[in-house]
């Protein structure tokens, strides 16, 4: 990142503790469902996703997500005793799965930062019928990928956002070089990770350069084998990130820009509620995804729940408070109850974001998204 945009990164910064710390809307009670089962939000949508933030400390400093000049020496993160234990993890990700939730991610942060991360997967890779997948930069995968798999950790998503060495260093704005991350995805692939996920964020000026080196580096005849990129819309996640519209590439001019080198078309979704619209290379090698949360809003099929580090519930990436779960585990409530809360809490959700979002809505005030997951 160049030192001539940290003034916008600046003049953005707001007092975020209390946004972290000010959880507590008012949890309201969980009606009866149509069919007994089913918890269905305002709009229809099931609970579907849970995304657990493990950590809200990272080792990068990318731009767009945890920048320097708020995490710095100086940033409080959150204090031991705040941050749910695996079993308080655990015991909200039974319950979530009891009321529908089949996917759960980690995330943080860097949730391989979290010490003793391969209990946790063990233990929730215990709950029957889920499936288990991370998101992780890459740094401190070589070393654990062997232990993640071996305890049942189904799938992995890497964030990687440029395959230049400079840019990635610039964008992870600690100097990490692309070629650790680069063995690591091997060493993924090699544990046994099949079709790991490649999450690029692309920002115009920045990155977009790489894209198509993105995608021929990631078809399976290329480089790595059997890996899927996906090119993610630039978004005004948290409150630090200085987002403008020109900054983002449509996920169109991205799919014209592979296309015109790999011919390409759309293929069907894996799944209803999938987040990536998937592109399959003609020459029938391989696929990409394209996720157009800015131009493309897909909040209509939205099915997620992000449980943040210190244990509030949110029903949207860019919420600005969530619901307090951490208390009710620690008060010696039985799972009736916390069952009962996340049920009213989704039944409340009329979230739809990235459908209204303007110039101005960007500028609100957001919990981060090294809080929550991305
Ligand atoms: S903006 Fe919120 S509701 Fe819409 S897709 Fe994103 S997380 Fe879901």
């Amino acid at each position: 990142m160049s030192a001539n945009t940290r003034p916008s990164i600046l003049q953005s910064v707001i007092p975020i503790t209390d946004l972290r710390r000010g959880h507590g809307l008012p949890i309201p009670a969980m009606r009866e469902t149509s069919d007994g089962t089913t918890v269905r939000d305002q709009r229809g949508r099931q609970l579907r996703d849970l995304r657990i933030s493990v950590t809200d400390r990272c080792n990068f400093r990318c731009t767009y997500c945890m920048p320097k000049e708020v995490f710095d020496n100086d940033y409080q993160y959150l204090p031991h005793a705040e941050v749910l234990s695996f079993e308080e993890i655990t015991r909200v990700a039974r319950i979530a799965v009891a009321q529908g939730v089949k996917k759960i991610r980690l995330t943080g942060g860097e949730p391989l930062m979290r010490r003793g991360i391969e209990d946790l997967v063990a233990m929730l890779a215990a709950i029957p019928g889920i499936d288990l997948t991370l998101t992780t930069n890459g740094s401190a995968l070589k070393a654990k990928a062997v232990a993640l798999k071996a305890v049942g950790l189904n799938r992995l998503t890497v964030s990687l956002d440029s395959l230049d060495d400079k840019t990635f260093r610039a964008m992870n704005d600690v100097d990490f070089p692309v070629a650790k991350v680069l063995e690591a995805i091997d060493a993924a692939n090699a544990a046994g990770f099949e079709q790991i996920k490649i999450n690029m964020v692309v920002k115009r000026g920045v990155n977009d350069h790489q894209v198509v080196q993105m995608a021929k580096f990631f078809k399976p005849t290329h480089g790595l084998h059997g890996n899927i990129v996906r090119f993610i819309e630039f978004m005004d996640v948290g409150s630090t990130n200085g987002w403008k519209m020109d900054d983002v590439i449509p996920s169109q001019e991205v799919v014209n820009r592979i296309h015109a080198v790999l011919p390409c078309e759309p293929a069907h979704p894996n799944h209803l509620g999938e987040v990536a619209k998937r592109w399959k290379y003609l020459d029938g090698a391989g696929e990409f995804g394209v996720i157009s949360s800015v131009t493309e809003a897909f909040c209509g099929s939205c099915t997620r729940a992000r449980l943040s580090t210190d244990g509030a519930l949110y029903t949207c990436l860019f919420a600005q408070r969530g619901y307090d779960l951490k208390t009710l585990l620690r008060s010696g409530e039985d799972d009736a109850l916390i069952a009962n809360a996340i049920g009213g809490i989704w039944q409340a959700r009329q979230d739809n974001y990235s459908e209204v979002r303007t110039a101005e809505t960007a500028r609100e005030r957001k919990v981060e998204m090294s809080f929550i997951g991305g």
